[in-house]
């Protein structure tokens, strides 16, 4: 494979699997649209998966927060709902990404982490899954003043401050629409995973990555 100078890597779904509490963050954003916006529980769940936002996983999922943004939500307030209610102790150790392959993948570039998801919420999965903090060179959250409805933004002020091309960095993730279409649509290249072990089989084959059943790779 091409150089990799640096590794930008998602956090839900792709450090811990997210079927773990899909379900529990979907209640939690049923709850919030009916105490602070007086919808009814049938009308909460209809809105949300309207927009494709399910208590399951599926292909065509998209991010609660990225819907709030795009709407009538305070997405400031909603973050700090989201940061009390988050069922972080729900997630399964042993399904997720263990610190030995993050420290790997840390020995090839980098390692930066960029999630949706906010710091306080990093703290919880990151002791949840053992893994220490320190792995990652930094931790970006879209959050308070780094409030983007993409990641691109991030994407590419991160590869600025690392004076690093786009055609150096990898971007890690689960969702094609949020960690790896705006990373290839600045040039960049991208892996998502099926599941977070599946990056065991995607550094195996790190010489000459080839979309499988494990994972998917674009370049
Ligand atoms: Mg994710």
């Amino acid at each position: 494979m091409k150089k990799v100078s640096l590794i930008i890597i998602d956090m839900d779904g792709t450090l811990y699997d997210m079927s773990d509490l899909i379900e529990d963050g979907f209640n939690t954003s049923v709850k919030y649209l009916m105490e602070f916006y007086e919808f009814d529980k049938e009308e909460a769940e209809k809105i949300l998966n309207d927009n494709h936002i399910y208590p399951y996983v599926a292909p065509d999922a998209r991010s609660t927060t990225q819907f709030f943004l795009s709407r009538f939500v305070d997405v400031f307030h909603w973050d700090n709902y989201r940061s009390e209610h988050f069922g972080y102790r729900l997630i399964i150790k042993d399904k997720a990404m263990s610190e030995e392959i993050l420290k790997k993948l840390s020995q090839i570039a980098p390692l930066v982490l960029l999630t949706n998801n906010t710091r306080v919420n990093v703290s919880h999965v990151l002791n949840q899954i053992g893994v220490s903090e320190e792995i990652f060179d930094q931790i970006v959250c879209n959050e308070k003043e780094n409030k983007s409805p993409s990641k691109a933004i991030l994407m590419d002020r991160i590869m600025k401050e690392y004076g690093v091309s786009p055609e150096e960095t990898l971007s890690i993730g689960d969702r094609y629409d949020v960690d790896a279409k705006p990373m290839l649509e600045l040039g960049g290249r991208a892996v998502v995973l099926r599941k977070p072990r599946m990056i065991e089989k995607f550094l195996d084959d790190i010489d000459d990555p080839k979309s499988c059943e494990e994972y998917f790779y674009y370049k």
